[in-house]
């Protein structure tokens, strides 16, 4: 059996040279994603924009920015949880991932939460939140009726929390927005993330 990080270090070499659908041509690097593979919680986001087709990483622009402000307004640092996208190559000029493009791409997410089993995923705006909320069976038609609200899905028979909330990237200049984003982040306080890690202190091994 191989070892988490042999399993995501594999992944990892998958979607840097995978060309399963049309955005690896106009690509400059895939973006699997980062953080601890031993976290409790992973975010979510639609696919990478300009900065992280540049650098590799997820979230490091302008919408990764508020994200990781967001994450500290409730005492999480970047490292201390997973972030990833449902797509994984930047569609040109930041258009909306197409049908076929989820497609192709999303077995790559799948791999992931079931490498990395989360407690809790909170999902980044609607796409990767569709996404996610079909796996119990919910047909998101506007993500303002779901975000806030506690879902949960099963994976591998084991139950997993889902908090969808808005994008980052609607909130730059939208200050309402913002609070709501700051609201449903406080959904996901330290004192939860505590109390899950103190029950038990999940290693590598533990998964296997
Ligand atoms: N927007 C996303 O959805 N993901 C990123 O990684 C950056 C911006
Ligand atoms: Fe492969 Fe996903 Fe990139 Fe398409 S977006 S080429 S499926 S990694």
């Amino acid at each position: 059996m191989m070892e988490l990080s042999d399993e995501y270090k594999k992944l990892v070499r998958e979607v840097l040279e995978c060309k399963k659908c049309r955005l690896w041509k106009s690509r400059k690097n895939a973006v699997p994603g980062e953080g601890s593979l031993n976290t409790k919680i992973m975010f979510i986001g639609e696919a990478p924009g300009r900065m992280e087709d540049l650098e590799g990483r997820p979230f490091v622009g302008a919408a990764g920015k508020l994200l990781t402000e967001l994450l500290s307004s409730i005492g999480l640092r970047r490292s201390e949880v997973y972030i990833t996208n449902l797509i994984k190559c930047r569609p040109p000029q930041n258009r909306d991932p197409l049908p076929d493009e989820v497609e192709a791409c999303s077995p790559y997410l799948d791999r992931q939460i079931e490498l990395l089993m989360p407690k809790l995923i909170v999902t980044l705006g609607r796409h990767s939140t569709k996404y996610i909320l079909s796996k119990c069976g919910i047909r998101v038609t506007s993500i303002s009726r779901v975000r806030g609200r506690v879902f949960s899905i099963r994976v591998n028979d084991v139950s997993i929390k889902v908090i969808p909330t808005y994008h980052p990237a609607a909130a730059l200049y939208n200050p309402k927005m913002r609070n709501i984003l700051e609201e449903d982040f406080k959904k996901v306080v330290k004192r939860e993330v505590d109390s899950l890690s103190s029950t038990k202190k999940v290693s590598i091994e533990n998964f296997f």
